[in-house]
């Protein structure tokens, strides 16, 4: 590589925005993305010598929409959050996608022994710090398939008794553990049914008046969070908690690590946990604890059809 190929490399990595990236408003453009710099007031910052400027500049394109940039031009360099995120998002690619991959291998291996694994440990120790939320006089939805017949009992749609049915395992329960799943919307509840491509479910809402000590899992919209611990980063981001699973299939190791963090969450003293449907993009809710009191239906069951794709409702 020679040196002026070099100063262009430095050059590249750093022009992360241009003006034309930026909105309008009447004619004039308001600055929003990155941190504003003259590309020569960079050039001179990254001690790139004045004559070699025009050579230099030749060929480099702004990394978020392609425009060509000159030496006269305003461009826009990663914010410090930014740049925080981009070395979250490395260190997460490089040091731990790897280990949480190898335990999910340990744990497909020895389901019951995830805290032989480093990860595990980590992960237990860790949980406590990790974001919570209260869940205050808010609406969250339950869906079944129709089981025949024409209506769906109140009943039916309120979390299943252990004693009476066979609970299948799920993404944060083992088999036979009795917990309430919920959905964010009725479609989504729906959407968490399908086998094929659509569905028809009864869908129900119930109200949840105060329930504290929710692990929060699921990525806000927006900026992700970089404050967050690698760890916690990493499960909330990283994609291991959300993986889609064949249901047809009994052999279902993507549920291993979510299941082991509910494990964790219990032994927590938490009551639940708000993670990212596999499915949608809205939020589901798993509660390991809950009292009649906290938790009411509201209405009766209606049906809902849903596809997959599109999300209509009938
Ligand atoms: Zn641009």
């Amino acid at each position: 590589m020679t040196r002026i190929e070099r100063y262009r490399k430095k050059l590249q990595s750093e022009v992360a925005y241009c003006v034309t990236c930026q909105p309008y408003d009447s004619g004039d453009y308001i600055w929003i993305l990155g941190d504003q710099i003259e590309l020569t007031d960079l050039l001179q910052y990254l001690d790139i010598p004045e004559k070699a400027w025009d050579d230099v500049v030749q060929g480099i394109i702004c990394q978020n929409c392609g425009a060509s940039v000159g030496l006269g031009d305003t461009i826009g360099t990663k914010t410090e959050e930014e740049q925080t995120l981009d070395e979250l998002y490395k260190r997460l690619n490089r040091q731990l996608k790897p280990k949480v991959n190898d335990f999910q291998s340990h744990l497909e291996r020895w389901p019951y022994l995830g805290l032989k694994h480093p990860i595990g440990k980590k992960i237990l120790k860790q949980i406590t710090d990790f974001p919570l939320v209260t869940i205050r006089d808010a609406v969250w939805y339950r869906a079944r398939t129709p089981r025949g017949g024409s209506s769906m009992d109140v009943t039916e749609l309120q979390p299943p008794d252990a004693a009476r049915v066979v609970i299948p395992e799920g993404r944060y329960n083992h088999f036979g553990q009795r917990v309430f799943y919920l959905a964010k919307s009725a479609e989504t509840a729906a959407i968490e049914t399908l086998e094929g491509q659509a569905a028809i479910a009864w869908t129900l809402g119930f109200r949840i008046k105060h329930i504290e000590l929710i692990l929060d899992l699921e990525p806000e919209a927006g900026f992700p969070d970089t404050s967050l611990g690698l760890l916690a980063f990493g499960l909330t981001y990283g994609g291991h908690l959300d993986r889609d699973v064949k249901r047809g299939q009994g052999w279902k190791p993507e549920y291993f690590v979510p299941r082991f963090i509910a494990d964790c969450a219990r032994m927590s003293g938490f009551n639940g946990i708000k993670f990212r449907s596999a499915r949608s993009w809205q939020s589901n809710l798993v509660l390991f604890s809950w009292n009649d009191s906290s938790v009411k239906e509201i209405g009766s069951p209606r049906i809902l059809q849903v596809n997959r794709d599109t999300n209509t409702e009938f």
